[in-house]
């Protein structure tokens, strides 16, 4: 228990940190306080002097909650404020004092509020757990199966996940989906959850990311709420973890989600991870962890493929309603934004933006200039490795070759040849270009850059070579 409670208030503090953002987040932090004040302090003075404070702001440090009357403020400072500063100090380390401040517009809309039970109804915990309803997290209504497009990449993810959503029964348990990031995980997450909740209403599924889980999990362990902590989770139809990778290293969560999991599989219910790495490649997660996440299905997403970019930008367009849109235009961005989905749906959305502001037609010329920064940082970057492995491909030799010491003109060409556009497509410097060619040294790669240079001038054939592999490395 007392390491559980380490663990619960450094990382409660480390957690809670990042809800200190905004005044949104404030009155989030507030909110979920309240909801455990019946419990921490009686039902009786919840209700008769608690129920009714309300967040009013945070600025330097000063947590700012109002009462509907001075007497009530008094109160309430004499009797609670340090109990209550202490939590809201121990939920988020930049709380520095608790100011109680009168607000009379609060008295009438709170008794309004709570009229028909007294008991604060108005106030509900801010914990998005919610029954009968989809539960956890938000769900974006652009993230349905509807809007996802399926290509090579994707068909394994996206199959797996329609399965689920469509079955009744449990066929793979879990359904682990693993890809890199803004390659669909989430979409594909939302739309299990969106499709039960349309064609089975009766189940209940919670989606939310590992990091809410966790942030739950402590917040139980804190105000001592282990039990409704546990029913909510073990209860559900089918659960959904989102970027599970976050619960690496993270032992005692990681621990009640093992609980939590096995619970859920003794009772054939279905749950459903996702992450940017597969169970066996996740680092810090327990060995009995792992294997169970490996028990089901595990699906992966590839990176991205020219067509289904291509593919998702006309799908995008036709949403966007902005068929004006060139061909060409599409093309360019598939060819030229192959990172991920979500950078090439901030392309698109920024060129019909500036369109539909400045007006005029939209060009790849258009296009070029407007996003200028994002294509720069998609410029491929080319490495010395993908250099040898295609020229070496290329030229029918080994790639081992670029390393050996062989002088055979079959072999030392190609090797000129890469050590020549290492040069001129990569940032490296002469030595480390040497360095990688089996360690040689700076003037070997000066010489062999020369000797291509002249070469192309003089054989029409190499210069053709280089040309066309420099344009298969830059593509
Ligand atoms: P991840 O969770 O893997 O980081 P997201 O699910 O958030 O990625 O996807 C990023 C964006 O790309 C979202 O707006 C999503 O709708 C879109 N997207 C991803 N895959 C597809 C797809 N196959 N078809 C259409 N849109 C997609
Ligand atoms: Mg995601």
């Amino acid at each position: 228990m007392t390491a559980r409670k380490a663990y619960d208030d450094a990382k409660i503090k480390e957690d809670s940190a990042r809800l200190t953002a905004s005044q949104d987040s404030f009155t989030e932090l507030w909110n979920s306080l309240k909801s455990t004040f019946p419990k921490l302090f009686g039902e009786a003075t919840y209700k008769s002097w608690l129920s009714p404070l309300a967040f009013k702001e945070f600025t330097g440090g000063r947590f700012v909650i109002a009462a509907p009357t001075a007497f009530m403020r008094d109160w309430v400072s004499t009797n609670c404020s340090k109990k209550i500063l202490e939590l809201l100090q121990s939920l988020n380390s930049i709380v520095l004092q608790l100011d109680i401040v009168v607000d009379k517009t609060l008295k009438i809309e709170k008794i309004l509020a709570t009229t028909p039970n007294g008991a604060g109804a108005s106030i509900s915990s801010s914990s998005s757990f919610v029954e009968g309803e989809v539960i956890g997290s938000r769900l974006e209504p652009r993230y349905v199966f509807e809007n996802f497009v399926v290509g090579q990449s994707n068909e394994l993810a996206h199959a797996a996940a329609l399965r689920v959503a469509e079955s009744l029964q449990v066929h793979f348990n879990p359904l682990f989906i693993y890809g890199g990031v803004g390659l669909g995980k989430t979409h594909l997450m939302h739309a299990i959850a969106w499709h039960i909740k349309t064609c089975h209403p009766k189940r209940r599924v919670v989606y939310l990311s590992a990091e809410k889980f966790m942030y739950q999990f402590i917040r139980a362990l804190r105000f001592k709420d282990m039990v409704s902590f546990k029913e909510k989770f073990r209860s559900v139809d089918v659960l959904m973890i989102d970027d599970f990778q976050f619960i690496s290293g993270k032992e005692s969560t990681q621990e009640e989600f093992f609980h939590t999991f096995n619970a859920l599989v003794d009772q054939n219910h279905q749950i459903i991870i996702s992450a940017d790495k597969s169970p066996t490649d996740l680092p810090g997660l327990e060995e009995r962890m792992r294997s169970r996440l490996g028990w089901g299905l595990v699906a992966d997403i590839h990176p991205t493929t020219y067509e289904l970019r291509l593919g998702i930008l006309q799908s995008k367009t036709e949403q966007l309603k902005a068929g004006n849109i060139p061909v060409s235009v599409l093309e360019f961005l598939a060819h030229k934004i192959a990172s991920n989905i979500r950078e090439l749906e901030g392309a698109l959305n920024r060129i019909v933006a500036h369109a539909g502001l400045v007006g005029g037609a939209i060009t790849v010329e258009s296009t070029q200039q407007v996003l200028r920064d994002i294509l720069r940082a998609n410029d491929r970057r080319v490495t010395i490795d993908e250099i040898q492995r295609k020229v070496a491909e290329h030229y029918h030799i080994k790639v081992s070759d670029m390393h050996s010491a062989k002088r055979t003109r079959t072999i030392a060409r190609p090797r000129q040849v890469a050590m020549y556009l290492s040069k001129i497509l990569t940032e490296a410097s002469l030595p480390e270009i040497g360095r990688k060619f089996g360690g040689r040294d700076h003037a070997t790669v000066m010489h062999a850059v020369k000797k291509v240079k002249e070469l192309m001038q003089e054989e029409r054939s190499i210069g053709e070579d280089v040309d066309l592999l420099q344009k298969m490395l830059r593509s």
